[in-house]
């Protein structure tokens, strides 16, 4: 069992969320203007790091709220959540 801790509902089991992808994809201003090739590029290329990703959840199954994780790719560990809005937070230790 892997605990997520809901900013709103506080720390739940993991089936209760679903995964969003990649935090902090900001839509572009104008995306008219953009190419094809910059437009998909923001669709769809998305980092995949070992190590510290900032990623989206939401808490599926209880209050239907999305925000932030930061976790560890490599050991599935949590560092930090955070609503959405938020600035990311510093990886720590
Ligand atoms: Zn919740």
């Amino acid at each position: 069992m892997h605990l997520i801790a809901c900013p709103w509902c506080g720390p739940r089991d993991e089936v209760e969320y679903a995964y969003g992808g990649e935090g902090h994809i900001a839509r572009p201003a104008r995306p008219e203007a953009l190419s094809d090739g910059a437009y998909a590029d923001y669709l769809f290329m998305r980092r995949n790091p070992k190590g510290v990703h900032a990623e989206r959840w939401v808490h599926a199954a209880g209050c239907r709220r999305w925000f932030n994780v930061l976790r560890d790719t490599v050991s599935h560990r949590i560092l930090a959540v955070y609503k959405m809005g938020e600035p990311r937070p510093e990886a720590g230790p």
